[in-house]
C-alpha cells in the first residue's frame, strides 16, 4: 500500500565506510502493478466468452435432433466468437499502440478523405438502427500522422456513438480548424454517460453500467485505443454528455508538421 517504493543496497567498504545506494522505485512498482492489473483483467474478460463457448458447444450436441434449438446456440456460437475476435484483434491494437517503437514520420492526412472512410465503414451498422450520420463543418482540412490510425480512432468513436445511441436518431461529425489544431467532434442523441463515469470510460476494459446491461457486444478498449491514438499525434479526446440527452467526443488533432521527428513518440507508459 506504501505509494513510494525505495530500493536500498547497502556495501561495506570497510571499517569506516559504507556505500549506500537508494534508488527510487516508486514508478516501477506503479507499472508493475498496473500490468499486474491489466493481466487479471485481460485473463478475466477472455475467460468469459471461452467459458461461453464450451458450454454452448456442449449444449449443441445435446440438441443435434432438435433443429431450431441448434440453430440457436449456434447463433450465439457465433455472436460470442466474434466477440472473442474482436477481444483478441483490440488487444494486439492496443499493445501495439503502446509499443516502445517510435512511430514512422508523419503525413499529412486529408480530413475529407479520413470522414469519408468512416462513414462508409458505419453504413451497415448504421442503417441498420435507421441512423443518419451526417458530417457538417469546413471541408478540406489536413492533419499530421496516421491515416490507419486516424481512421481507427474516429471510426471507433463513430461505432460508439451507433451502439450507444437509440434507434432513428442522428450523428453529426463536425469538422473545424481550431488554432494549431483540427476539431473533429461526433455528436449523437444516445444514451449519455453519468459525470462519474465521464473520466474513467478512457480506461481499458471500463464500461459505465447502463452500456454493459446493453450487452452491446463491446471489448471496453475502444476508448483506450482512441485515447493512445490522439496522445501518440500530440493531439487528445474529450468527451460532454448528459444521460438520456446524448454525447460528445472530440478529437483535437495538430494540423501542422511536428517540429521534429520526436514529436510523434510511442507512448512506453501502460
Ligand atoms: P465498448 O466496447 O464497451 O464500447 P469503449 O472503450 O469504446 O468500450 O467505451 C467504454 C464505455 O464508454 C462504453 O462501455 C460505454 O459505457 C461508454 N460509451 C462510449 N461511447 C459512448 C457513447 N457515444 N454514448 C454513451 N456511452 C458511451
Amino acid at each position: 500500500r506504501n505509494p513510494l517504493g525505495v530500493r536500498v543496497r547497502v556495501t561495506v567498504l570497510d571499517d569506516e565506510h559504507v556505500h549506500l545506494e537508494v534508488e527510487d522505485v516508486t514508478e516501477a512498482h506503479r507499472v508493475a502493478r498496473v500490468r499486474r492489473d491489466f493481466v487479471a483483467n485481460v485473463s478475466h474478460e477472455l475467460k468469459t466468452p471461452v467459458g461461453a463457448l464450451q458450454l454452448l458447444s456442449e449444449a449443441l450436441l445435446e440438441a443435434v435432433d432438435d433443429p431450431e434449438t441448434a440453430r440457436r446456440f449456434t447463433e450465439r456460437i457465433q455472436h460470442e466468437s466474434a466477440r472473442l475476435a474482436r477481444l483478441v484483434s483490440e488487444l494486439i491494437e492496443l499493445s501495439r499502440l503502446q509499443g516502445a517503437e517510435p512511430l514512422p514520420e508523419p503525413e499529412p492526412v486529408g480530413v475529407d478523405r479520413m470522414i469519408n472512410e468512416v462513414l462508409d465503414r458505419s453504413r451497415t451498422a448504421a442503417v441498420a438502427k435507421e441512423i443518419v450520420v451526417r458530417w457538417e463543418g469546413e471541408h478540406g482540412l489536413t492533419v499530421y500522422g496516421h491515416e490507419g490510425q486516424l481512421v481507427t480512432a474516429l471510426a471507433n468513436l463513430v461505432e460508439n456513438a451507433i451502439a450507444y445511441s437509440p434507434e432513428k436518431t442522428s450523428i453529426t461529425i463536425h469538422s473545424e480548424k481550431s488554432g494549431k489544431r483540427v476539431k473533429i467532434a461526433v455528436a449523437d442523441e444516445g444514451i449519455g454517460i453519468a459525470a462519474e463515469d465521464t473520466d474513467r470510460i478512457f480506461e481499458r476494459f471500463y464500461r459505465a453500467d447502463q452500456a454493459r446491461s446493453r450487452a452491446t457486444g463491446g471489448t471496453g478498449l475502444g476508448l483506450a485505443i482512441v485515447k493512445h491514438i490522439a496522445s501518440n499525434h500530440g493531439g487528445r479526446v474529450e468527451v460532454s454528455s448528459e444521460v438520456g440527452v446524448g454525447s460528445t467526443f472530440t478529437l483535437r488533432l495538430p494540423s501542422r508538421p511536428p517540429a521534429g521527428a520526436s514529436a510523434l513518440k510511442s507512448q512506453t507508459r501502460m
